[in-house]
């Protein structure tokens, strides 16, 4: 039988055409055409002050990271489970993660537990919007404001998914948004950095241009550019821009296809869920669709079912092995209470093969599997 991968990269329009007119227009390297159009869109389309193409998410979370402005043994309040990228922007600043437990039923940041963690060392929240469900932005923005810290949303998975009628990504000070091809819009790899607060917007292109003022002098804002700042090389090549900006013409499509392969997973495996052999997540209209997923009883039921899924060419993954416990996480981070939810959601949990080209057979034949590994 045709296996069925976690996750398959995508066309779905004219991806290809937008590459050979990029081609065409002689200009390949970053800031070209395609890369202003898919930072326009961002702006418009999401409702943020500036965006900024970036070649990963990973990249815009230190460029975020470069913005908070962090010395040395600063502190970043963040959850465990997540991926390296959210600590590792900040550890490169010289910054110490300090990770707090999540919440057992959106597996975000739990923002009860975020003031505790709070020191006079404290300069900056990154919450992470797990499979697209928001983190509680509204507390997270009022425990911040009252302390003087900033909030870099991980938004990675959350692109188009709402909060209180606000996009995820521009809620925070930044939002850093991936296009890596696990997400749901995709160039291979590729991200965006979301400046929500104007104070910050000269410097984020300073940083983002190797640390010139190039983007100025190409406004005729200034008449020479020179090194002005730190800095690195963070944009896209107009390639993938071009690229990008072909999904972001079809992005609303893609959201509801993901959104219906969930809805039917949700349906079809709920009998599962009522007879008590798993816990399936709640997503509600304002999400993504970026991701379904399955809370198992135990560790070893989660490497049985994963082994049966395999030997029928069925591919679900886990993850995060939790920060807090991955080596450069203990030595460069430390945890503030207890990880007691981390730990066990952690081993629990699966995420089942969801792509834009799945069709209903196949959705099918993942939910057939599982059902007859617990009912057989
Ligand atoms: C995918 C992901 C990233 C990294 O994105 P890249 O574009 O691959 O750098 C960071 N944080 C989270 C939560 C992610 O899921």
């Amino acid at each position: 039988m045709k296996p069925i991968p976690f996750n398959k990269p995508f066309i779905i329009g004219r991806e290809l055409s937008l590459i050979a007119d990029a081609v065409a227009q002689g200009h390949l390297s970053g800031d070209g055409a395609y890369t202003k159009k898919c930072n326009r869109w961002f702006e418009q389309k999401l409702g943020c002050g500036k965006a900024l193409l970036t070649h990963s998410c990973t990249a815009a979370l230190e460029m975020a990271a470069i913005l908070c402005d962090l010395q040395p043994g600063d502190e970043v309040i963040l959850p465990s489970y997540t991926f390296v990228s959210t600590a590792n922007a900040f550890v490169l600043r010289g910054a110490v993660p300090v990770f707090v437990d999540i919440r057992p039923d959106t597996l975000n940041i739990d923002e009860n537990l975020i003031e505790v963690a709070i020191t006079p060392k404290t300069r900056a929240i990154v919450p992470v919007h797990y499979a697209g469900v928001p983190c509680e932005m509204e507390r997270i923005m009022a425990i911040a404001k009252k302390h003087d810290l900033l909030v870099v949303e991980d938004a990675a998975q959350a692109m188009l998914s709402n909060y209180n009628g606000k996009s995820l990504g521009t809620i925070g000070h930044f939002g850093c948004l991936s296009f890596h091809e696990t997400k749901n819009i995709i160039s291979g790899e590729g991200g965006a950095l979301l400046i929500n607060d104007a104070r910050f917007e000269e410097r984020a292109e300073i940083i983002r241009e190797k640390g010139t003022n190039r983007s100025q002098f190409f406004r005729g804002a200034v008449d020479k550019y020179t090194w002005v700042d730190i800095g690195s090389s963070y944009l896209p090549s107009e390639l993938v821009s071009a690229f990008l900006y072909a999904q972001l013409e079809r992005a609303d499509e893609i959201i509801a296809k993901r959104r219906s392969i969930c809805t039917a997973y949700a349906a079809r495996l709920a009998p599962l869920q009522q007879a008590g052999h798993m816990r399936l997540p709640e997503f509600d209209e304002d999400s993504n669709g970026h991701m379904y997923y399955l809370l198992l009883d135990s560790l070893d039921i989660r490497t049985a079912l994963i082994a049966y899924l395999k030997a029928q060419g069925i591919n679900p993954v886990f993850h995060y092995v939790p920060l807090h416990s991955a080596p450069a996480g203990m030595k460069y981070g430390r945890v503030c209470g207890t990880m007691i939810q981390t730990d066990t959601l952690s081993e629990r949990l699966l995420r089942l093969p969801l792509y834009y080209e799945m069709n209903q057979d196949d959705i099918a034949r993942v939910c057939a599997a599982i059902e007859s590994f617990f009912v057989h």
